[in-house]
């Protein structure tokens, strides 16, 4: 834009950029907790939503003119029928398949953000090749690696664990930094050039495939949260590629979140980010020879007694607690224990269910006081001296296998160890396994009771129990 002639219509605009990256602020500190999270996320889309309708009135072209009338109602048809759609499936959608839903959204960010630098790579205007290449690239691998990471969280596709394919992805990796290299440096004709992106887009999609399908089990928090840095740093690009400063600002928040939350969950799973890209957990060392034990089930009315008469319980949730929607009348259990005299504690493993903090945010919708809410290096000290451990719900996140099974797929995961405490209630459906589709020796336990039946209608049972006694 020309800098000797600024209208008060660019000044307006640049202060509406600047308001909404105010607004992102606000949204983004109000996230923060769940008490407040609707709010921040209120706040953030009314941000989005000035800058958006600044854009449409006032943006000017490097001619000076603004945006033409058949451009706008173009612009206004595809935001009423994304709008739509996405209004619709949100409305839809069952509050277990979020993640997948947080995914598949992610994956339309990095898709925008790629076609965006597809369309102005050949733009004679576009002064940013490398920042045009770079959204191109990233915004494509964060759009094929979030529709795989759907089809994984879906369980329609399966991990393929192989070291090859580490090597493979090393290759393709190079493939790709060879490709940007040749395309800033070389003085190919332009339609070469062009063919080359067509060229770099689909080794950027494959790529995002094979980084993502051997990651499993307990990584894969870790990759939906890198995705989800990847579509923000991809928006970033296309914002250097207009200038527009709330693309920037907005699309820079969105990355840095999602690293910090991906550096959290790799300290939290003791990995570091390039053994979590490069190599799949555990699974390499020699199997333990164990005997299976039996299963010993346990009557609503002995785990009623066992609970009611202990001093101290920790409640491990997991993702069948949310497929059950059982958050409140788990918290209605707690609290009438409580109100006996017994101590409740929950122990939130950083992987349980199916979405980064998604414990979190399901025992904040029963209005569990966060207090009460303990992570898992802070409870595990204290299971020896707990009476109770009741696993809800939960698999991997307690299997001790991720301990001392170096054969595991899951060795080397830190778990909550319920297998420390006195005694453990356990309460799923059967024998059905986890997210990483293993056998879990918990339940064989000598100290192990089996509940079973949906949580819902287990904890409903030991509800009436308890005001029984
Ligand atoms: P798991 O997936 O290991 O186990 C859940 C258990 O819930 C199952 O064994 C199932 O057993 C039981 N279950 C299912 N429905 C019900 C129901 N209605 N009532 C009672 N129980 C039920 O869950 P965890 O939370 O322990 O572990 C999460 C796993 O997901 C980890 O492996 C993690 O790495 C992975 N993951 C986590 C993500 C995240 O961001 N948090 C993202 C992607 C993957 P049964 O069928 O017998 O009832």
């Amino acid at each position: 834009m020309d800098t000797l002639n600024i209208t008060n219509g660019d000044i307006i605009l640049e202060f509406s950029y600047l308001l909404s990256a105010l607004f992102f602020v606000v949204g983004l500190k109000l996230l923060s907790s769940p008490d407040s999270a609707r709010r921040g996320n209120l706040w953030a889309a009314a941000g989005m939503l000035l800058a958006m309708i600044a854009t449409m009135i006032l943006h000017r072209d490097s001619n000076g003119g603004t945006i033409q009338a058949g451009n706008l109602i173009i612009i206004l048809v595809a935001i009423a029928f994304g709008g739509v759609i996405g209004a619709v499936i949100a409305r839809k959608i069952k509050m277990t398949a979020m993640p997948q839903l947080v995914s598949f959204f992610n994956a339309t960010g990095g898709a925008a953000s790629a076609l965006v630098a597809l369309i102005e790579f050949s733009n004679p205007d576009n002064q940013s090749a490398l920042v045009t290449l770079l959204g191109l690239v990233i915004g494509s691998i964060a759009f094929s690696g979030s529709m795989i990471a759907y089809g994984k969280l879906n369980g329609n596709i399966k991990d393929i664990f192989s070291k090859l394919m580490t090597y493979i992805n090393l290759l393709i990796l190079l493939g790709l930094v060879i490709m940007v290299v040749v395309l800033l440096t070389s003085d190919m004709p332009l339609e070469s050039k062009q063919l080359l992106v067509y060229v770099l887009l689909a080794v950027s999609l494959i790529y995002g495939v094979s980084f993502v399908m051997p990651i499993g089990g307990a990584d894969m928090p870790v990759v939906i949260s890198l995705l989800n840095s990847f579509t923000g740093i991809a928006a970033a690009m296309a914002g250097f590629i207009y200038h527009n400063q709330a693309m920037i600002l907005g699309g820079i928040f969105v990355g840095a979140a999602g690293m910090i939350l991906t550096i959290l969950m790799c300290k939290a799973m003791n990995r570091s980010l390039i053994n979590v890209v490069i190599g799949a957990f555990g699974g390499g060392g020699a199997a333990v020879d164990r005997e299976k034990g039996t299963v010993k089930e346990v009557s609503a009315t002995d785990a009623a007694v066992m609970l009611n008469y202990s001093s101290k319980v920790v409640i491990v949730p997991g993702y069948g607690l949310a497929v059950a929607q059982a958050q409140h009348i788990c918290s209605e259990m707690a609290q009438l224990l409580e109100d006996n005299g017994v101590e409740v504690k929950y122990a939130i493993h950083p992987v349980a269910g199916r979405m980064p903090g998604h414990m979190n945010v399901l025992l904040a919708e029963a209005d569990v006081p966060y207090d009460k809410l303990v992570e898992m290096d802070e409870i595990n000290p204290e299971m020896p001296k707990t009476d109770v451990a009741v696993v809800i719900g939960a698999n991997d996140v307690v299997n001790p296998a991720a301990l001392d099974d170096p054969s595991s797929p899951i060795y080397g995961m830190p778990i909550i160890k319920v297998h420390e405490a006195k005694n453990v209630i356990v309460m799923k459906r059967g024998m059905g396994k986890g997210y990483a589709a293993i056998e879990n020796y918990l339940f064989y336990a000598d100290n192990t009771r089996m509940f079973f039946g949906s949580a819902k209608d287990s904890l409903q049972k030991l509800v009436n129990e308890i005001k029984a006694l």
